[in-house]
């Protein structure tokens, strides 16, 4: 927030308390100006230059690691 050019208006920086937005596991970490999507079994995607991005690649992560084969 602090940064000058940052984003437009209306941006939601993704704040302390964003955790069960999107999926219990998953969150995204900004570093510098790169973000990248960590989840709580220790994996964490690769630096994005959007969050987007990020959480694109937490989605997936959660897709393809997380989800329970209800059906076989
Ligand atoms: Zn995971």
């Amino acid at each position: 927030m602090l940064d000058s050019g940052d984003t437009g208006p209306g941006a939601d920086d993704g704040g302390p308390g964003d955790t069960g937005a999107d999926g219990p596991l998953t969150s995204t970490v900004e570093r510098g100006s790169f973000c990248l999507a960590r989840c709580t079994c220790g994996w964490s995607g690769p630096a994005r230059r959007a969050r987007g991005l990020a959480r694109d690649d937490a989605a997936a992560h959660t897709t393809t690691r997380h989800s329970v084969p209800d059906v076989l």
